[in-house]
């Protein structure tokens, strides 16, 4: 129903919650990610896809925070490039301040300003890339300005690769999967660079060599772990978000559940009473009118007792069914008000209109011609149909409509049955009905 419809909420009756929940939803799966662990950093494939997406956000604030730290660390070097490379200061200050710097504020500025196009993409590639891209520029700068410098002291300088391994693997800190072949192209650009440009003396090549690969060995194994327990952090949080769904979900199966009688899937009579009452109340600013049928199965003790209690439930079910195909405008309600009684409520309906439907469902369950040999109406399963009408206000209450309607039902009973009947206004006062 439509927010604007003045009746309160849909008086529709629930049926099974569908499970078609994707698989990250599914916290058996989540839960058998955390027991038995991923290894290789790696989600089903869902899931990885959503868990790339969900962090690329993070991930570009990050990049973003870190980018512009490690741009000031990067030109800081020039003290360094002074110190240990002075014959190629000024190749270092171009490389540095008029190549690396102004194409790193662009990629920066870009993404700062851009970021939310960026991120639509939800590529994680758009932030890994230029990650990777300024690691590698960065290793090439040094090892260019390296390879440049003729000063005893440049050798001691390819420690600086040490800081470039850092930067991608700890501070930006690439993917594992990533992080591993950045290692290898930065360690082949320091081999490069002391191998075959520079010719380092022996006894420091091997230190240096070492302290690289050990950077490199250790900052690996801290990016993994980072890495492992971002990924199950992320797990915790969906699982957590799937318990809470469910419960929600439980909660809102329980309640519609509560709402429902058993045998015939219509309203119990709970809700019918909690429904009638948010009608009533409605009603009462405009004084709208509302009816109410009550609709009582004949004879349904010898039915049971002629066909089986089985094949009265099946009736009730029919019964029920027709019920709710004949009684179906927005804001009708129909229930099942207990044994072979049900009932209805029709806002804004008209006496008049309100007997037309009582004669409809009443005609329509002859017409069904359940066979009811032993009744002494008919030869078939009839109802009989009492019908309240009134104002909400001039009727004191929604359980004196509902006496009404018992008041009619009990008329049509007594008038021979397989009938409707309607009582109309406000009931007479106790002192007027003596
Ligand atoms: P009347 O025409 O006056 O309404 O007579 P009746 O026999 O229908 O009314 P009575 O109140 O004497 O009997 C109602 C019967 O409905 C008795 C009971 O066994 C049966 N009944 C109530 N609930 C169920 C149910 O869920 N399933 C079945 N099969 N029968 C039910
Ligand atoms: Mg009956
Ligand atoms: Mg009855």
């Amino acid at each position: 129903m439509s927010s604007s419809s003045p009746w309160p909420a849909s008086p529709s009756l629930p049926r099974p919650v569908a499970s078609n929940q994707p698989v990250w939803e599914d916290r058996t799966e989540l839960q058998r990610l955390l027991d038995h662990g991923f290894p290789w950093l790696r989600f089903p494939p869902d899931l990885e896809a959503r868990f790339q997406q969900d962090m690329v956000a993070q991930r570009l604030r990050h990049f973003l925070l870190s980018g512009l730290v490690a741009l000031l660390v990067y030109n800081g070097f020039l003290v360094v490039d002074y110190l240990m490379a002075s014959d190629v200061f000024w190749l270092a200050l171009q490389i540095r301040l008029l190549v690396f710097t102004p194409f790193a504020l662009l990629v920066l500025y870009v993404y700062w300003r851009w970021g939310d196009h960026i991120l639509r993409w939800r590529s994680p590639a758009l932030i890994e890339g230029p990650v990777l891209c300024s690691g590698l520029m960065a290793a090439a700068s040094l090892a260019f300005i390296l390879s440049s410098s003729s000063t005893p002291l440049s050798h001691y300088y390819h420690v600086g690769f040490i800081i470039v391994i850092m930067y991608g693997n700890i501070v930006q800190r690439l993917r594992f999967w990533m992080a591993v072949p950045f290692s290898l192209v930065v360690l082949l650009m320091h081999l490069g660079g002391v191998v075959v440009l520079d010719n380092m003396p022996p006894r420091l090549l091997g230190p240096i060599v070492i302290m690289v690969l050990a950077t490199i060995v250790f900052t690996l194994v801290a990016n993994y772990t980072l890495e492992r327990d971002e990924r199950r952090h992320y797990l915790l949080t969906l699982r957590e978000r799937a318990l809470v769904q469910e419960l929600a979900q439980t909660h809102e199966r329980l309640m519609d559940l509560s709402k429902v009688d058993g045998l015939t899937e219509l309203a119990n009579r709970r809700h019918f009473q909690d429904y009638l009452e948010q009608v009533w109340r409605r009603a009462q600013p405009d004084r709208a009118p509302l009816a109410l049928l009550m609709v009582d199965v004949d004879h349904f003790k010898k039915y049971n007792d002629r066909y089986g209690h089985p094949a009265g439930d099946a009736a009730l079910r029919q019964v029920a069914r027709v019920l709710e195909s004949n009684v179906r405008r927005p804001g009708d309600l129909v229930a099942r008000y207990g044994g072979e009684e049900f009932v209805a409520v029709l806002p804004q309906t008209s006496a008049e209109t309100a007997l037309l439907v009582a004669e409809r469902v009443r005609a329509a369950i002859e017409a069904l011609a359940l066979r009811h040999e032993v009744s002494n109406v008919a030869r078939v399963l009839t109802v009989s149909v009492g019908v309240a009408h009134g104002v909400a206000g001039d009727v004191a209450s929604p359980e004196a409509l509902l006496k009404q309607a018992d008041q009619a039902l009990y008329q049509a009973k007594r008038e021979g049955r397989n009938r409707t009947r309607l009582l109309q206004g406000p009931l007479p006062q106790p002192s007027q009905a003596l």
